[in-house]
């Protein structure tokens, strides 16, 4: 990713478009940045478990470069918009949540309630563009305390990822890692092939 982009672009770019959870994600991880005091030209160990996979967590991917495919990213399907950020270098962690009020201003209210419309009419569709630049505003200059609460957790005792042999499933012939593999009385089967047996 260009190393001039700015943290707001960057996110932009990985997610493909502007709204205000990614926005708040953006204001998430400016506020790990300054509380953890992280360069991240200098700094790249830092982690994240992270408890929603909507829009927000884009930009704690995109900024803080916590990526599921770089094995510090974390997903707890809990629904809450939580991100706990660390660094294990400095062994310092942050836990962040959104507010419940957060997004309680009219222009960003108004906006998610069209969006989430099935159907708009010509003038509503201009008014989610103006709406959306309204919001931005709005989600951008606001005090961080509005939006969030804090406060410093200890650095949580992670695994890393287990890399064990693949397998192969009796029933797709896929491989499939070792440790995900469920073996049943007379076959090695791969958790979807499980699953649908079940079902
Ligand atoms: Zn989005
Ligand atoms: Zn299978």
């Amino acid at each position: 990713m260009c190393k001039d982009m700015s943290p707001l672009e960057k996110a932009i770019q990985f997610h493909g478009h502007i709204c205000p959870g990614l926005l708040m994600g953006v204001r998430a991880a400016e506020l790990a940045l300054e509380y953890l005091q992280v360069d991240l030209d200098q700094d790249d160990d830092l982690a994240a478990i992270v408890e929603t996979n909507f829009c927000g967590v884009d930009a704690i991917q995109a900024i803080l470069g916590c990526t599921f495919g770089k094995g510090n990213l974390y997903f707890r399907d809990y629904g809450k918009i939580v991100y706990t950020i660390f660094s294990r270098k400095k062994q310092q962690a942050i836990r962040i949540a959104q507010r419940f009020e957060a997004l309680d201003d009219p222009n960003t209210k108004r906006y998610l309630a069209l969006r989430f419309q099935e159907q708009l009419t010509t003038e509503e569709e201009a008014e989610l563009e103006d709406l959306l630049a309204l919001s931005f505003e709005w989600i951008m200059s606001q005090p961080l305390e509005r939006l969030f609460h804090w406060r410093q957790v200890d650095v949580p005792e992670l695994n890393k990822a287990e890399i064990t042999p693949s397998v192969q499933c009796h029933k797709c012939g896929e491989g499939v890692l070792k440790n995900k593999a469920v073996l049943t009385d007379d076959s090695l089967l791969c958790p979807e092939c499980r699953l649908s047996m079940e079902g």
